[in-house]
């Protein structure tokens, strides 16, 4: 695990810090696309040290180099995305939580080139939006 982020960091000519190590290996353990703010409880726990400060400018750093991906979809706050490959998001909108979505037929749009003359296109991304299970269930018990 530890050599694979090694090697990820390198790959992108980054150097190994113990932080950005931290904040890849802390990411690589989530599915939930935590904020800045849970990140920097989950890696203090590992580095008791590091600054709010610290962690931010290390995401934007690895955000910056791909390594990780920012979604944004409902509000200012960031959240943050481990998994690099490309993939969609189902995006709750009552409690936020925004699950992975690995459906190809999703992300094999690619836009006709007359459509924008002149745009390159370099990524896209798609969003589901809804409620999740747990919502729908809250929402039926408190309705009754
Ligand atoms: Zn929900
Ligand atoms: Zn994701």
């Amino acid at each position: 695990m530890k050599d694979e982020l090694i090697k990820k960091l390198r790959s992108r000519g980054l150097s190994v810090t113990p932080q950005r190590l931290a904040v890849l290996g802390w990411l690589a353990s989530r599915r939930d696309h935590p904020t800045a703010e849970q990140i920097f409880h989950g890696v203090r726990q590992e580095l008791p040290a590091i600054s709010f400060n610290t962690i931010y400018k290390t995401l934007e750093v690895l955000c910056r180099q791909g390594l990780v991906t920012k979604v944004n979809p409902l509000h200012e706050v960031a959240r943050y995305d481990g998994s690099t490959h490309h993939h969609a998001h189902a995006v709750c909108r009552r409690c936020q939580a925004i699950l992975d979505v690995d459906w190809e037929p999703a992300l094999a749009l690619s836009l006709p080139a007359d459509l924008l003359p002149g745009f390159r296109v370099d990524g896209q991304s798609v969003t589901f939006w809804g409620l999740c299970a747990g919502c729908q269930e809250k929402l039926t018990t408190e309705e009754e």
